[in-house]
């Protein structure tokens, strides 16, 4: 019997934050890689490890279960400085993990990062504010798109290193000085000594990661691709420009690492029962009063990286949607849903209105966007006990009919509901034909 799958990516189905790291931690368990392939330490998730809390913002979630290989695809925008950091501390609780970058990903400099807030500080203007994470993500790509760019390869081959170094600091120097006006100096010799010396410490792990995963499929090796940020934010699906400058839905997990479309066998997106998301611009369903600060505080829905309050609203399915179908979503996990315990009523955005036009689909449009406004769908609340948390038909009855209704509205089914942050608090909901199926084949 074939097994259930052998590559599976898993997306942020709403505008990041949904919670996919525990969500990866529960694949993770069963894969050979665990792949990131968009990004960089814009990203971050939290890792509890023997009682300790652990940030990471660079190297995939995967990196506990000791078995894995940790993967940093060719699409993912790399600090060294940050990854060694990272290295670091894991090293510190006796975790090295098996770690793979690919050549082909490009480096983020300091000045990137010096470009990056200067931007951001232009931009306020245009309501991007607090978009950005300062952490010289969007200069590094917009230097790999105008191909001035530095790759890991680059940085282990002292000649090419000296010589495209040269050019990318010039450049970089000249937009701080020139284009922004800013009077900052960075130290040429001393960024290309530490970068020179990141490049040794990192070039053990340097490898052709497309060979590598293409012909560990062929061994019958399993694959997680981990997703970063979520579909609203992708450069090109999400809501532009509020969005984060790489592609964040499950095509990139193919460009960020060299496999080919027809390997990647199943797409999870994961989805917050409610939505968060930092930064400027309209958000149809925001709950800006006393109700939006309860379950900020009670979702703990400030960033990982940045500290910042997330703005909060009902789940939108228009947005989802779209995330559904350019992501080709084949099974979705449902988090946070306890956070919605107590309420009296739940709401879900089922479609926009303009006037007396109804729209159920994302416009590109975003002056049309901003005169959409929610047609709701409201539930009766649910009160979650600990003997709930056990199996799907332990959830509360309005639960399950607030979760139905989405997995009908969408089309796709729900795989697992997470009902608290511990490992345990996981219900795996099984469609009933698979374990028909399952039960017959055992
Ligand atoms: P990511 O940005 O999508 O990777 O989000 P994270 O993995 O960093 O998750 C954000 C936070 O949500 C973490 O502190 C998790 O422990 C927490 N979390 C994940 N799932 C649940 C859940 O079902 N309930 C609650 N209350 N917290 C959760």
């Amino acid at each position: 019997m074939k097994k259930s799958w052998q590559t599976v990516v898993i997306v942020g189905a709403q505008w990041g934050d949904e919670g996919k790291g525990k969500v990866t931690d529960y694949y993770a368990a069963k894969t050979d890689y665990v792949v990131r392939f968009q990004g960089g330490n814009n990203a971050g998730h939290t890792i509890v490890h023997q009682g300790k809390t652990h940030k990471l913002h660079l190297l995939p979630s995967g990196v506990l279960h000791q078995r894995n290989k940790v993967v940093i695809g060719n699409g993912v925008v790399v600090d060294p400085k940050v990854l060694l950091f990272e290295l670091n501390q894991l090293a510190k609780i006796n975790i090295r993990p098996k770690l793979l970058i690919s050549e082909r990903a490009h480096l983020i400099f300091p000045f990137h990062v010096c470009l990056d807030s200067a931007g951001e500080r232009r931009q306020a203007k245009a309501a991007l504010a607090a978009l950005s994470t300062n952490r010289g993500i969007w200069p590094a790509y917009a230097d790999k798109a105008a191909r001035v760019g530095i790759r890991m390869v680059d940085l282990i081959n002292p000649i090419i290193f000296k010589r495209k170094f040269d050019l990318a600091f010039t450049l970089g120097q000249e937009k701080i000085s020139s284009l922004y006006g800013l009077k900052i100096k960075l130290n040429k010799q001393r960024i290309f000594k530490e970068y020179q010396s990141y490049g040794n410490k990192l070039k053990k792990y340097v490898a052709d990661i497309s060979q590598e995963l293409n012909l560990a499929l062929t061994k019958g090796k399993k694959i997680l691709l981990e997703g970063a940020q979520g579909a609203m934010l992708d450069v090109d699906h999400g809501l532009y420009p509020y969005t984060t400058s790489s592609n964040t839905t499950a095509g990139a997990a193919c460009t960020g690492t060299g496999l080919a479309p027809q390997k990647i066998e199943k797409a999870v997106g994961v989805v917050k029962a409610y939505l968060s998301r930092v930064g400027g611009g309209y958000l149809p369903t925001e709950l800006k009063g006393s109700l939006g600060d309860a379950i900020r505080e009670i979702g703990g829905e400030y960033g990982t990286t940045t500290g910042r309050a997330r703005r909060i609203g009902w789940l939108d399915l228009v947005q989802l949607r779209l995330a559904v179908r350019v992501n080709g979503l084949n099974a979705l996990a449902i988090t946070k849903i306890d956070v919605l315990n107590g309420l009296p009523e739940v709401k879900v955005c089922t479609a926009y209105c303009v006037g007396k036009k109804i729209i159920r689909e994302m416009p590109a449009d975003l002056s049309l966007y901003e005169k959409c406004r929610p047609i709701y769908k409201t539930f009766k609340g649910w009160e979650l006990a600990s003997s709930n948390k056990k199996s799907y038909e332990d959830l509360p009855l309005s639960m399950r009919q607030y979760l139905g209704f989405i997995e009908k509205e969408l089309g796709v089914k729900i795989e697992m509901v997470s009902v608290g942050p511990e490992r345990q608090a996981t219900i795996i909901k099984i469609n009933k034909i698979r374990a028909l199926n399952q039960h017959k084949a055992s």
